[in-house]
């Protein structure tokens, strides 16, 4: 509880106000509801002595009438207010939790999966707010409750009554907590599963189009069903345990009536107390039952929200590996970029995917990068994008460290086509606009023809209003690739890099790209990722990856002039045409 409140209690603060008054009104409705037996309890009395008059019935009712009005209007602003104080800090933290998530890097992603990610922006989230909110009803209406109910049990009926009804109360109440704890071990090990299932669902909607073309429905419900089955599985323990609370508190309240009408009666027969303060007494007992049982509930609450906020801090205690330095350099253009020995491994791998690799990429010129697939020509030209920190070695650019600079800086530099195409769910013009949102229609237009996209567009229904599905359904391969690299273009980047995004345009298609390429771009730094030697054979320098290492590098004539993967590659290539 303590931690939750040293989660939220910034919030608190910041809304002492609502708080405050959701505090008086709790106060005030858990006294409302003590005052109908109050109410009764006298009138029976008045009744039984036969001092009932009509003026004294007219006010009874009155007060009958007026009690739940009273509690309709004070539960309405209540439940009001509750819910936009909690929406509000649902808000909040789903804010702070979005804006960590953007700051992580490719390391981060590649330890949490998207769905798990998510079920801690949603259910872990709706635990903890809903807490901080519940919390406070939970408990001060209730033990207002509790308080006010023993209170005039204790002070204006009989104390001797009312020690005897509650003595039976914590014997219930220590059982309750023993359970709890036992309870809290499974709701950890639920969200876990829960986030798996989360996570199954998700890679099944995303992945439907494959799963119907290979006709692996049935199969990919039978995961499915295994997911949700843990899910069940895990509920019916937590279940389990919430079924021992309730015929549990039974049994105690069972004990607790017969003991408050035995002794209450015995009482009445020695004239301790009248008919009336009984019915009051026994009303009690039962109005006591519903706030013992919710503050149990409450806890139960509290025990999820605090797996929830462990979840939800694990997050938001997770630092980038990848980190500027405090004194980073400002950076628009460079003359050349070094990689010294640099080698590589991904975070989870045990084997290195880049070697002692060095390499100068000079301003202005194109590099190529050939290689067999998963030599590593990806993960070495991403370098450049800082997503992950080498290995070894060091990345300098214009002999400094690159960790100097600002890693938005760095990206900055680069337009990046990715060898899968990200494309949004909006129009063909907004998805390039991510490129750089405040480029001009020219601007795109330029990109666009470059690109070689402009032909396309007669096709589209809607020209560069037509919508592109989730991930881009409503385009063939060619041109997810030609609009992506126009997002790229319409940056102007210092650098371009294009991960094998020529590999499913057709011969002609990809010259005229490079072409124009070659003349748009005549000034800036290309590096080019390709499978067919036509897209590079112009580059000034082309590397050839082997195993994670550069095994070779040249220009196109030198390297057919010698044996080796490219000169074979190469005339392969050449007796396809
Ligand atoms: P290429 O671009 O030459 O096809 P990549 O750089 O994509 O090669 O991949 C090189 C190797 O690194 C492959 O064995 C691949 O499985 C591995 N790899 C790529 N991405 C990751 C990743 N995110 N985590 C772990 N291994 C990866």
């Amino acid at each position: 509880m303590i931690n939750i409140i040293k989660k939220v209690g910034w919030f608190i603060k910041q809304e002492w106000k609502s708080y405050t008054f959701m505090l008086f009104m709790l106060l005030f409705m858990s006294l409302l509801l003590l005052t109908p037996a109050f109410v009764l309890g006298k009138a029976i009395d008045i009744i039984v002595s036969s001092s009932l008059t009509v003026a004294l019935l007219v006010i009874i009712v009155g007060l009958l009438i007026l009690i739940p009005l009273l509690r309709y209007a004070t539960s309405f602003i209540y439940n009001y207010t509750v819910a936009k104080t909690s929406q509000k800090l649902a808000f909040t933290f789903r804010k702070i939790y979005l804006k960590k998530l953007f700051q992580m890097d490719a390391e981060f992603y590649e330890k949490y999966q998207k769905g798990d990610l998510i079920s801690r922006a949603t259910g872990d989230l709706d635990l903890i707010t809903s807490a901080a909110t519940s919390m406070l009803e939970g408990i001060v209406f209730n033990t207002g409750i509790i308080v006010f109910a023993i209170g005039i049990m204790a002070f204006t009926i009989s104390w001797k009554l009312t020690l005897i009804a509650i003595t039976i109360m914590p014997i219930g109440i220590t059982v309750l907590n023993f359970i709890r704890m036992k309870k809290r071990q499974y709701v950890k090990k639920h969200r876990i599963i829960y986030a798996k299932m989360t996570e199954k669902i998700l890679e099944s909607v995303e992945g439907q189009r494959v799963i119907r073309a290979y006709v692996q429905e049935d199969n990919d419900l039978k995961d499915q069903y295994k997911a949700i089955d843990a899910d069940i599985n895990s509920w019916s323990y937590m279940i389990k345990y919430e079924n021992q609370l309730t015929p549990l508190f039974e049994l105690v309240y069972g004990i607790t009536y017969i003991l408050s009408f035995a002794f209450g009666a015995y009482f009445i027969m020695n004239q301790e107390m009248s008919l009336g303060q009984l019915i009051t007494f026994i009303s009690y007992v039962g109005i006591l039952y519903g706030p013992f049982i919710s503050i149990s509930g409450v806890f139960q609450q509290i025990n999820n929200a605090t797996v929830a906020i462990d979840r939800f801090d694990e997050i938001m205690k997770t630092e980038p590996t990848v980190k500027e330095e405090i004194n980073d350099e400002k950076l628009i253009t460079f003359k050349q970029i070094d990689f010294r020995n640099v080698s590589f491994k991904y975070p989870f791998d045990e084997t290195y995917t880049l070697k002692d690799i060095n390499l100068t990429i000079h301003h202005g010129e194109t590099l190529g990068v050939v290689g067999p697939t998963g030599s590593g020509k990806s993960t070495l030209i991403r370098q450049l994008l800082r997503e992950f920190n080498v290995t070894d070695g060091e990345i300098y650019i214009d002999g400094k460290n690159i960790s100097k600079f600002k890693i938005r800086d760095i990206r900055n530099l680069v337009g990046y086509v990715p060898q899968s195409h990200m494309l949004f769910r909006r129009g063909v013009y907004d998805n390039i606009l991510i490129g750089n949102p405040e480029a001009s229609f020219e601007a795109v237009d330029k990109a666009m023809q470059v690109a070689d996209f402009k032909k396309d567009l007669p096709y589209l229904n809607q020209g560069l209003e037509t919508k592109v599905g989730e991930g881009g359904a409503t385009l063939s391969g060619g041109q997810k690739q030609r609009l992506s690299i126009a997002r790229a273009l319409v940056r102007e980047p210092e650098i371009l890099i294009m991960d094998d995004s020529l590999s499913a345009v057709d011969a002609n298609t990809e010259e005229t790209i490079i072409h124009q390429l070659k003349q748009y771009r005549k000034n800036k730094t290309n590096i080019i990722i390709a499978h067919r030697f036509s897209a590079i054979r112009d580059a000034n320098l082309i590397i050839v990856m082997e195993n994670g290492r550069i095994v070779d590098r040249g220009t196109h004539e030198e390297l057919i002039s010698r044996d080796g993967w490219y000169k074979e590659q190469y005339i392969q290539q050449m007796s396809m045409k």
